[in-house]
């Protein structure tokens, strides 16, 4: 009887592994298709500026849209992507539809303001990268002042200098570099002596409980200091609070963003925001 049962929980196991990786293979086979689908969209989040509370950028961040799943966030996908080797082609669809709604935007009288993407490491060593985004901001006569690359620590750590040699030649042009998630990397701060960049992000980790927990409150408000000792500006992630809103107000954080101010929007409800209608 013992026996039987051992082999009714391999035959199970092996159904469920069976399941587990047809799952994963017509994720991945799914995934593939996603792009000459047309199943990616970009959402977009205020960041705004602390005192005066008004827009003054946006995140871009993608979705994609599964035909049967539904909206699917980019934690699901983005390693896969990274995995299976097309996550420079998602990237460089990310900065074309950037750059055509930045200028959809300008086309319809709306002030614009700046908008960042996320590049990770694997599409910052690419070698046609600034070429790519030249002439995406040229070929629909964006201002490169109007994007701004966020790139994590750990990108910057995890390869040979390439990708910060491309980072830098894009700072050159004219195109505003943050470090995201800033204090969660793997790396030293050390490296924003020779690397200049624009914006500190500190994570949202920090953030969630600022309010209670003293060492959040401490790391947060050393970020910010250094953050001024270098000349740069520092964007708060993840503010949901009033609470902590004043607080990180009283700290002379630059910049905020989260759910208080606004989710990330589909492009028609951003847009609204934008021209100061209610979404
Ligand atoms: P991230 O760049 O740090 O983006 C911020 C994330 O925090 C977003 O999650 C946003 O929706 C979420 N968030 C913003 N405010 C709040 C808040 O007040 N509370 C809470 N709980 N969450 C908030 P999302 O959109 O799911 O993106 C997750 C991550 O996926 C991003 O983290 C980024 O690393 C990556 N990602 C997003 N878009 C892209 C992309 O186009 N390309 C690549 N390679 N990665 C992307
Ligand atoms: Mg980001
Ligand atoms: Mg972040
Ligand atoms: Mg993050």
């Amino acid at each position: 009887r013992a026996k039987e049962l051992g082999k009714n929980g391999v035959q199970f196991f092996n159904k469920w592994l069976y399941i587990q990786s047809y799952k994963l293979f017509s994720m991945e086979n799914d995934l593939r298709k996603a792009l000459q689908n047309d199943e990616f969209c970009l959402y977009y989040q205020s960041r705004v500026d602390t005192l005066t509370g008004t827009i003054v950028g946006a995140e871009a961040l993608i979705r994609w849209r599964h035909p049967q799943k539904g909206l699917v966030p980019p934690s699901e996908f983005i390693p896969l992507a990274e995995e299976i080797g097309i996550i420079n082609d998602i990237s460089y669809w990310v900065i074309h539809q950037v750059c055509q709604q930045l200028k959809a935007w300008k086309e319809a009288g709306y002030s614009v303001v700046p908008v960042s993407i996320n590049l990770p490491a694997k599409t910052l060593m690419k070698a046609d990268l600034i070429v790519n985004i030249k002439e995406k901001l040229a070929g629909h006569s964006v201002s490169p002042s109007l994007l701004e690359i966020e790139i994590t620590e750990n990108s910057l750590m995890s390869n040979d200098g390439a990708g910060l040699s491309a980072i830098q030649q894009l700072r050159e042009l004219g195109i505003a570099i943050s470090i995201d998630d800033f204090g969660t990397g793997y790396s030293s701060i050390g490296y924003l002596k020779q690397f200049k960049v624009d914006y500190l992000k500190i994570d949202r980790s920090f953030i969630r409980e600022i309010q209670n927990n003293a060492e959040d409150l401490t790391i947060t408000q050393s970020i910010i200091l250094l953050a001024k000792g270098f000349g740069l500006k520092v964007v708060a992630e993840g503010v949901e609070s009033d609470e902590q809103r004043e607080l990180l107000q009283s700290l002379n954080c630059h910049y905020m963003q989260g759910y208080l101010f606004s989710k990330p929007l589909p492009v028609d409800s951003f847009t609204s925001l934008l021209s100061g209608a209610r979404p």
